[in-house]
């Protein structure tokens, strides 16, 4: 006996509102979480880690589908975007509009009650262990209880919204949809912290109270970035990430043994704004260190009688690290799938496949493409960067580049022809190769597998051209 329509494992943004989503469309949902019901959300004993910046558009979406708002305590402080500087920090370019820097740890409570709201049954302190297989299909999830007694509980349709880690993930059966593991270097080792300022900072390229600031900065943050964003009452966040593998270049070629902490402490000085700080630590949210993905989200996220979403299926955007929209759009659309099969009684692989579609349609199209600029960016150094960025694209161009839109490159034929030095020479044509391969991707997805025989084909396009990237613009941060 199916005890439950859906099992939702993970309360986490993903997790909380696919259960709304569900429960709204009157299915009989179970959320688990390791965390108590006055905590939800909270990713580790670090807190709800998170830069907390969200694109409205994507709180809007939440906000139609479910019928609810969120209130102006729990969205925080509202931003005109995320602004990008380069290196040398003479040049700003702008990406995902108007948005919020969330208050996380209420935001997480928002779309909880949201949740219970619908109906759904909550277990917390549950701690899940992996999932239930029989006959090749995920029937529930096993872990253990408040009491540390192990407990089988069974669904008919199993939602993992376990995060980076997820333990459900990790332990399915071997299957051509879903990569088990996240490659190491496609994962950012991120920080951060929250802080209290002094009021009456006003140099924009360290801190905008309007903006989120994103520092490109591949010797004070190889491989990643560091970023300053806004919060109510005059608070900032305030972090860095990292790709291993660019650290370890940077480190060796200048001798360093530096890591995330004590780049972070590094960057905190480097920044004028923090002459005068103090942790803000409430809720236990000060202070965190955890990864964040960017990869392409899995090219599939279903096996039979399971949904993958949010950071489980490595759905943050590979150039931004932004994860929070993808997974309310993702927990949206994993709420409607997995209530559509469980009507019509077909939880198989076929049955449940229409979420990769909608998702690939709704969000995910351009992750791809993306993956292959962020693999561009990580391949330069910060002169490279700083030249790229003012002299090989316009300003149109970078900002539709962001979205993952691809321009045709108005200054190409100019651009060629001045160029100087193998350095500029090189990167120009990574760019343009780049720009190309952005395209093919976004068309492969386009034309999205609509049921999962033409499953291999799409996939092995992806991963050649994914594949072919990082042979020609391996990490080279310094
Ligand atoms: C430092 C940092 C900065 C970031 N900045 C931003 C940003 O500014 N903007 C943005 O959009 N994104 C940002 N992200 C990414 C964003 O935080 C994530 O993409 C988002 O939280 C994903 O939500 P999720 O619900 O899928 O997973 P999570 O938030 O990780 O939630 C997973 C849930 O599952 C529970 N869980 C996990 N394992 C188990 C288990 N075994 N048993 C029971 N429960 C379990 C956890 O307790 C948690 O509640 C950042 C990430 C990091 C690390």
């Amino acid at each position: 006996m199916d005890e439950y329509d859906v099992i939702v494992a993970g309360a986490g943004v993903s997790g909380a509102t696919a259960a709304a989503m569900a429960g709204k469309l009157g299915k009989n949902v179970l959320l688990i979480d390791r965390n108590s019901a006055q905590e939800p959300g909270r990713k580790t004993v670090w807190g709800w880690v998170c830069g907390d910046a969200v694109a409205k558009s994507h709180i809007t979406f939440v906000e139609k589908n479910l019928g609810e708002t969120f209130s102006n305590q729990a969205l925080g402080l509202k931003v005109d975007g995320v602004v990008a500087l380069s290196p040398d920090l003479s040049y700003k370019l702008p990406f995902d509009g108007e948005g919020y820097s969330l208050e996380r740890p209420l935001f997480g409570k928002a779309l909880f009650d949201m949740a219970m709201k619908n109906g759904v049954e909550f277990k917390g302190k549950f701690s899940v262990e992996g999932p239930i297989i029989e006959d090749n299909k995920v029937k529930g999830v096993f872990g253990k209880n408040e009491e540390g007694k192990e407990e089988r509980i069974r669904g008919k349709v199993t939602i993992d919204a376990l995060g980076i880690a997820s333990l459900l993930r990790r332990k399915l059966p071997e299957n051509p949809y879903i990569d088990k593991e996240i490659d190491y270097e496609d994962l950012e080792l991120t920080g951060r912290f929250i802080y209290k300022t002094e009021d009456g900072f006003d140099d924009t390229r360290y801190y905008d109270k309007k903006n989120a600031l994103i520092h490109l900065n591949q010797q004070m943050a190889p491989g990643g970035y560091g970023w300053v964003f806004p919060k109510k009452d005059g608070r900032v966040n305030v972090g860095l990430g990292v790709q291993h593998r660019s650290l370890e270049i940077r480190n060796k070629k200048f001798s360093e043994s530096d890591n995330l902490k004590s780049l972070i402490e590094k960057y905190v000085k480097w920044n004028p704004l923090f002459k005068q700080y103090q942790l803000d630590n409430s809720s236990r949210n000060g202070e965190g260190y955890w990864s964040v993905s960017v990869r392409r989200q899995m090219e599939g996220m279903v096996y039979p009688g399971y949904i993958g979403v949010g950071d489980s299926m490595a759905s943050a955007n590979p150039l931004s690290a932004g994860g929070i929209g993808p997974a309310l759009i993702g927990g949206i659309l994993a709420g409607k799938a997995a209530s559509v099969a469980v009507e019509s009684s077909d939880t198989s692989l076929e049955g449940l496949w229409n979420f990769n579609v909608d998702y690939v349609k709704q969000y995910g199209k351009s992750m791809a493409g993306l993956e292959v600029f962020r693999i561009f960016l990580q391949s330069m150094n910060n002169q490279d960067i700083d030249y790229g960025m003012r002299s090989f694209i316009t300003y149109e161009e970078a900002v539709e580049i962001t979205y993952g839109r691809i321009p045709e490159l108005s200054l190409t034929s100019k651009v060629a022809k001045l160029v100087r030095g193998v350095g500029a020479l090189r990167t120009f044509k990574d760019l343009v190769w780049t720009t190309q391969k952005m395209k093919e991707l976004n068309s492969i997805y386009a034309d999205y597998p609509k049921s999962p025989k033409d499953f291999p084909q799409f996939k092995q396009k992806v991963v050649s051209i994914i594949n072919e990237a990082k042979a020609r613009m391996p990490s080279s941060p310094v």
